[in-house]
């Protein structure tokens, strides 16, 4: 879970933790149509149109806290929104000036920030390079994809201000991935995305985020769904955009999902392997090594990263901010109490145990784990509750690079651990008599 019973650190057992902190809440300079977010002013009860910032005494209090709770040689320190480039830099410069102020002896500290990039400028990136920030940008592809929902709060589109942050992070060597979000047009435009990506914003990590929302999503909080109105896989009510549909109508739907990972794998693949890095298919080669997934959402836990407000609030996760998964508040309970009590290992280990039987005898199970909760909310073809709403789009994709991750294992000297073509699989299949079509000679 939270805790990492590794080597020890200073005589004692390494104790490590993450918390996505949000120091200006929802508040956000732009007013993306998909946001998750931005619903959460109303929700948590904030005055409205603005969130609280995060008083210089509570964020002392924050750093404090959360540098005392780990034993770890590196800790690192995450800020989101909304728009956290909105607090301004002398703001961030006293985050780094505290972080100096409690960092132990022999231990370093980093930092990643998540932002729409539209308020970079060459003073941020300056000391986005000095501090060593990793950023992470907000971008969907190009301008007609991009500017469809990222707009500003007059409506038009933000694509040429994040190309302009892009520009300038190149030319200030800053570190950073791209964040693109597949809705339903992105969805149906892989190559060209995948292409701008690589070509034009020269990506060096691309992260893609699945956009799955019901229409009841802003006040209702994932398992609190009435289990026997979700709607069976297949069912059309899961189209987005369809007469009736559940769904919000920018979402991926399952079976586009499935098509861009592997039309964007399949490119990838071929030409791009070494070069281009994609954070779902590097997961995916160490997964089919054997190894453990590093990315939550396809992992076999929850719980490893935690959420916390301005109000010094704290929730399980940040797909998890609403009241139902608040576990407690930094200025009445220890952050390190908060990451191991038992409501935030319930909520971890939930992810495996509620799995459903479709889920339990999958062939991709090892790799998938019925992908994030948030998205369990529909139900089995033969009624199950609580399957993913991507898991045809998943297992779609899995099924078709499953040859092609153990072939680029085998090339690459690496152990194929899983899949229909592991080690273990090929070696029996070629101790049997074999066939014209021997199985094993494709390897
Ligand atoms: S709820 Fe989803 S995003 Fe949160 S930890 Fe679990 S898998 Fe990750
Ligand atoms: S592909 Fe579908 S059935 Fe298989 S583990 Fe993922 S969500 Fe479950």
């Amino acid at each position: 879970m939270l805790l990492t019973q590794g080597p020890q650190f200073k005589g004692k057992p390494s104790k490590r933790m993450h918390v996505m902190a949000k120091p200006i809440g929802a508040a956000c300079n732009i007013d993306c149509n998909y946001c998750y977010y931005l619903s959460k002013q109303d929700l948590l009860d904030y005055k409205k149109g603005c969130s609280p910032e995060m008083s210089e005494q509570d964020l002392e209090q924050y750093i404090k806290q959360y540098i005392e709770a780990q034993n770890t040689p590196e800790i690192i320190f995450s800020w989101q929104g909304g728009e956290p480039t909105l607090l301004g830099l002398p703001y961030f410069e006293k985050i780094v000036e505290l972080q100096k102020k409690y960092k132990p002896i022999g231990v370093s500290i980093s930092n990643d920030l998540q932002t729409n990039g539209t308020l970079l400028n060459a003073k941020w990136c300056q000391f986005l390079k000095e501090n060593n920030f990793l950023v992470g940008l907000s971008i969907d592809g190009p301008a007609m994809y991009h500017d469809a929902y990222r707009t500003n709060k007059a409506g038009r589109g933000t694509h040429k201000q994040v190309m302009e942050a892009v520009k300038l992070l190149h030319e200030y060597e800053v570190s950073f991935a791209t964040l693109t979000c597949i809705n339903n047009l992105t969805s149906r435009n892989p190559l060209e995305v995948y292409r701008f990506l690589r070509d034009e914003v020269k990506s060096p990590q691309m992260q893609f985020i699945p956009i799955v929302e019901q229409k009841t999503f802003r006040d209702t909080a994932p398992q609190t769904w009435e289990e026997q109105q979700q709607p069976r896989q297949g069912d059309k009510r899961l189209i987005p955009g369809s007469k009736n549909s559940v769904m919000e109508s920018w979402c991926v739907s399952d079976e586009a999902w499935g098509n861009f990972l592997i039309a964007v794998f399949d490119e990838w693949a071929s030409r791009d392997v070494g070069k281009v890095f994609v954070q779902y298919f590097e997961a995916f080669i160490e997964t089919w090594m054997g190894r453990r997934n590093p990315l939550c959402t396809l992992g076999e836990f929850c719980g490893k990263g935690l959420a916390m407000e301005p109000t010094g609030d704290v929730f399980a996760c940040d797909h998890y901010v609403y009241p139902e998964y608040k576990i407690g508040n930094i200025h009445v309970d220890k952050l390190d109490d908060l990451a191991f009590s038992s409501k935030q290992q319930t909520f971890g280990f939930n992810k495996t145990k509620s799995l459903t039987e479709q889920c339990n005898t999958c062939d991709y199970k090892f790799a998938c784990f019925g992908e994030c909760p948030k998205n369990r909310f529909i139900r089995t073809r033969s009624g199950e509750p609580g399957l993913n709403y991507l898991c045809a789009g998943w297992h779609k994709f899995y099924k078709h690079a499953d040859r092609s991750i153990a072939h680029l294992l085998r090339v690459m000297n690496y152990p194929v651990a899983h899949g229909k073509f592991s080690d273990k699989i090929v070696r029996e299949a070629m101790s049997q008599p074999q066939p014209n079509n021997s199985f094993g000679a494709k390897f």
